[in-house]
């Protein structure tokens, strides 16, 4: 049984809809003999869905052919899968909710949360952000797409430009490593990580060093973990500092400024009748 983590509250859906799968594998893919239900559930557990809870669970199947090579391997029931992800309790439909939201809408996680809240998905905000990085990673799963789309890249600008950035969606804690192509912007992978080594970051970027697509530059921004990994991934392109960050970098230097600018500004419009506000009911997808 496993250990209900101290922050994650308990919480109870007398009247959430049941649904149970089995494996839909039915005969051994090794030695075609037909396969057995395990006793045991290997997943079960309340998940929030957009449509209200859902129980789901499923339950195995193993070979027991005494002479199968495979006996004794466990064939789970994907399906569980198709409405949340392992170790999830929120639905499919809430993680691309969230993502989409958050992406295409530009909303802030919190205003994101409210709405869940509004809807009936008991979420916080710290949870938000979690499943908006597991969209995140989901999305740089689709690798055949990323292949074909750098493919593409590569025969247009007769190569690729490699760009990694390390994001904190909450401000502190777990890292999202993203690695970007530039040219076409697509984000080709992302590793949620504490802060790591650049020799771990190596090892992350070995299979995009592998790719048969002539590199013509590697961007970043000024961390030298990441320049390091970069160069030595690599090493036969040049390395750049990121525009985005290097302007960042210079627009310090007049944020003081800036906040002058927008005091007065307020002193002087500030009496002006406020702007009627505007309301707008978000359909759910
Ligand atoms: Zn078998």
């Amino acid at each position: 049984m496993e250990k209900r983590p101290r922050h994650r509250p308990k919480r109870a859906y007398p009247d959430a809809k049941r649904q149970i799968f089995t494996s839909e594998l039915r005969a051994c893919p090794h030695c075609g003999r037909e396969l057995e239900l395990r006793r045991n559930w290997h997943v079960r557990k309340t998940i929030q869905t957009l449509n209200g809870p859902h129980f789901v669970a499923g339950r195995a199947k193993e070979c027991t052919n005494t002479e199968c090579l495979h006996r004794g391997e466990r064939y789970y029931a994907s399906q569980v899968l198709l409405l949340s992800l392992p170790k999830s309790t929120y639905g499919l439909d809430v993680l691309a909710y969230i993502g989409w939201q958050h992406e295409h809408e530009h909303r802030q996680l919190v205003e994101i949360q409210k709405e869940l809240n509004q809807h009936g998905v008991a979420i916080n905000e710290r949870n938000v952000g979690k499943v908006y990085r597991q969209f995140l990673a989901l999305l740089s799963a689709s690798s055949q797409e990323a292949h074909d789309s750098l493919e593409a890249t590569a025969a247009e600008y007769g190569g690729v430009i490699w760009a990694m950035d390390a994001l904190q969606p909450e401000g502190y804690g777990t890292l999202l490593y993203v690695l970007y192509e530039v040219l076409s912007g697509k984000p080709v992978a992302a590793w949620q990580s504490e802060h790591v080594s650049a020799v771990e970051l190596v090892n992350w970027l070995k299979p995009y060093t592998e790719l048969p697509f002539p590199v013509l530059a590697t961007l970043s921004d000024g961390e030298n973990t990441l320049i390091a990994a970069l160069k030595a991934s690599w090493p036969q392109a040049p390395h750049q500092r990121c525009q985005a960050h290097f302007l960042n970098n210079l627009a310090e230097a007049v944020l003081d400024y800036d906040d002058q600018l927008r005091k007065d500004m307020r002193q002087d419009l500030g009496r002006l009748p406020s702007v009627p506000e505007h309301r707008s009911d978000t359909p759910f997808l």
